[in-house]
C-alpha cells in the first residue's frame, strides 16, 4: 500500500498529529509500522528499539503477555454489557488505593475526555466557569481555543480560559482576580513535564485553590503510571481535587478515568452528564487490572527510572566526550526525556542516524519495562554511532541530511537565555519546550521519593502552546 492511497482516505494520513511524517525524518522515517513486540517495533521489513511507544501508553512493553492473556480471557466473555461488570468496581477500588486524592472514579477512553470530564466537574461543582490552565490538555474546544489550531471552536470559548507559566507563582497569582468574587472553577495542570516544580509551586497552587474555593486538577495523563509511587500527586505529596488518567493505564488498551473527591465526583448523581457506550469497555478494563497488578509485584516503575536514568547519563558521556554536552543533552525525567540539539537539523540529522542504527526516536523518548539494560547499551552503541556523523557535520548537518527536518506544529516563544542573549539554541530549545522549564543539562533526582528542587537557569517561561499529543 502506498502513502498516496493512505491520503486519498485518511487527513494527512494520520489519527494523530504527532504521526505526521513532518514530524519525523519525511523522506527517510516509515511511514507505517507493521507490528511490535517488547522494546521494539518492525517497519518496512526492519527491526527498531522504540522510544515513542506509541506515544507513552506502552508502559509494560508492546504486546506484554500478562496483559495480552488478561486481554484474550476477557475477550472470551464480551467485552461491552448493557449492565455494569463488577471488574469497573474492582478497577475503582484500585484505582482508589494507588491515586491519593481518588474517592470515586469515572471510566472514559482518552486522556482528553478525562481532562475534559474533570473540567465539566469542577464547574458543576463551583458553579463557577473559568478555567486556569497549565501544559497540554487534549483537543476538545474548552481548552484547543487556547492554541494555534483552533477552527472550528466557538471564539466565546476564550473567555473562559487562560494559561499560566510553569513554576511562576507570580504569574499564577496574577490570574486569580478576586478572592471574594472569584470566577474560577478549575485550575487545571501537568504536575511536571521537563523540569521538576521548585519552591513549592505544586503545594502552593494546591492553598491558593482551597484559598479561593477552585477545584485544583492534576492532568496526570502522562505522570500516572510513570511517576515513583504511581503517581505525581503521590510522589510529590500534593493532593489535588480531581485527577485526569489515560495514556499507560492499560499498557496501550484505551482507557483513561476521572477520579478524586467524592464530594466534587457526586455532581455526577445529579445534571453533570460524563456518560458513554464504552466507558466500561472489559478489555480495557482486564488490561488495567493486569497492567497494575503487574506493576505492583515487578518494581516496573523503578526499573523504569534506573534504565532512564542510564539513558541521560550514558548520553551525556557520548556528548562530553565531543565536548558539545552545553549544547546537545536530553531533558525532562527518566520516565520521559527530550533531545536538545542547536538547530533542528542538528536534531534530524540524529534521528537519521539513529534510525539507521536501528532506534526509533520521537518527540518524546519513553521508557517501557521491557526496556532492559542490553537494550539501552545497544541505544547508547547506536547514539555514539550517530553523534559521530553529527560532530563531523556539525557546520552544515544539512549537507548529509537525506530527508526534511522534523517541523513543530506548537511552537513556543524564544527562551529566557536567548531573550538574555545567550548562545541558548534559537530553534530547537524554544520547539522542544513547552512548560516553561529550564536548559539544565543535568536531571535532578527526588531522593526517597522527597521531591528536590532544581534551580533553573530561566526561571521559566511563558507556555505559549503545548508540542505534542
Ligand atoms: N493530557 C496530557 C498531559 C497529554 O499529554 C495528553 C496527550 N498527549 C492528553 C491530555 C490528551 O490525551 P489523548 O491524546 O489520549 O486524548
Amino acid at each position: 500500500m502506498s502513502w498516496e492511497e493512505t491520503l486519498k482516505v485518511i487527513p494527512d494520513g494520520v489519527q494523530t498529529l504527532s504521526k505526521m511524517p513532518n514530524k519525523h525524518v519525511n523522506r527517510v522515517y516509515p511511514k507505517y509500522i507493521d507490528r511490535a513486540k517488547g522494546a521494539y517495533v518492525w517497519a518496512d521489513g526492519k527491526k527498531y528499539i522504540d522510544y515513542p511507544l506509541g506515544l507513552g501508553p506502552v508502559i509494560l512493553g508492546h504486546g506484554h503477555e500478562y496483559v495480552n492473556r488478561a486481554i484474550v480471557d476477557q475477550l472470551q466473555d464480551g467485552i461491552v454489557y448493557s449492565l455494569p461488570s463488577k471488574k469497573e468496581t474492582e478497577l475503582a477500588v484500585k484505582i482508589c488505593d494507588i491515586i491519593p486524592c481518588a474517592e470515586k472514579v469515572r471510566f472514559v477512553k482518552t486522556g482528553s475526555e478525562a481532562t475534559s470530564a474533570a473540567v465539566k466537574i469542577a464547574r458543576a461543582y463551583t458553579k463557577r466557569e473559568k478555567v486556569l490552565c497549565c501544559g497540554y490538555h487534549g483537543w476538545h474546544d474548552w481548552f484547543s481555543i487556547v492554541n494555534e489550531k483552533k477552527d472550528g471552536i466557538p471564539t466565546i470559548l476564550g473567555d473562559l480560559i487562560e494559561k499560566f507559566t510553569y513554576n511562576d507563582l507570580d504569574d499564577f497569582k496574577s490570574k486569580l482576580g478576586d478572592k471574594h468574587n472569584c470566577q474560577i472553577a478549575a485550575v487545571i495542570m501537568e504536575p511536571y513535564i521537563l523540569e521538576e516544580p521548585k519552591d513549592s509551586f505544586l503545594h502552593e497552587i494546591r492553598s491558593l485553590c482551597t484559598e479561593y474555593g477552585i477545584v485544583f486538577i492534576l492532568d496526570e495523563v502522562v505522570t500516572a503510571f510513570r511517576t515513583k509511587k504511581f503517581s505525581a500527586q503521590a510522589y510529590y505529596g500534593v493532593t489535588p481535587d480531581l485527577t485526569a488518567i489515560g495514556k499507560a493505564m492499560g499498557n496501550g488498551m484505551p482507557i483513561g478515568c476521572v477520579c478524586g473527591k467524592a464530594e466534587i465526583m457526586d455532581v455526577l448523581l445529579g445534571d453533570c452528564f460524563v456518560s458513554s457506550t464504552f466507558g466500561g469497555e472489559l478489555a480495557s478494563i482486564a488490561a488495567a487490572l493486569a497492567t497494575i497488578e503487574y506493576m505492583e509485584t515487578h518494581s516496573v516503575i523503578d526499573k523504569i527510572w534506573r534504565m532512564g536514568d542510564r539513558l541521560i547519563e550514558s548520553f551525556k558521556t557520548i556528548t562530553d566526550s565531543m565536548g558539545i554536552s552545553d549544547k546537545v543533552y536530553l531533558k525532562g525525567l527518566p520516565p520521559r526525556t527530550f533531545f536538545v540539539f542547536p538547530t533542528v537539523e542538528h536534531k534530524a540529522l540524529f534521528w537519521q542516524e539513529c534510525l539507521y542504527r536501528g532506534v526509533l526516536l520521537g518527540y518524546a523518548q519513553f521508557i517501557s519495562y521491557s526496556h532492559d539494560l542490553n537494550v539501552i547499551d545497544e541505544t547508547i552503541t547506536a547514539m555514539r554511532g550517530a553523534m559521530k556523523i553529527v560532530r563531523k557535520h556539525w557546520d552544515n548537518p544539512r549537507q548529509a541530511l537525506k530527508g526534511d527536518p522534523q517541523e513543530e506544529t506548537f511552537r513556543l516563544p524564544e527562551s529566557k537565555e536567548k531573550e538574555n542573549g545567550s548562545k541558548e539554541d534559537d530553534n530547537e530549545a524554544g520547539a522542544t519546550n513547552r512548560d516553561g522549564s529550564s536548559n539544565s543539562k543535568s536531571v535532578a533526582k527526588p531522593e526517597h521519593g522527597i521531591a528536590k528542587n532544581t534551580v533553573s537557569p530561566d526561571g521559566g517561561r511563558p507556555i505559549k502552546v503545548p508540542a505534542k499529543l
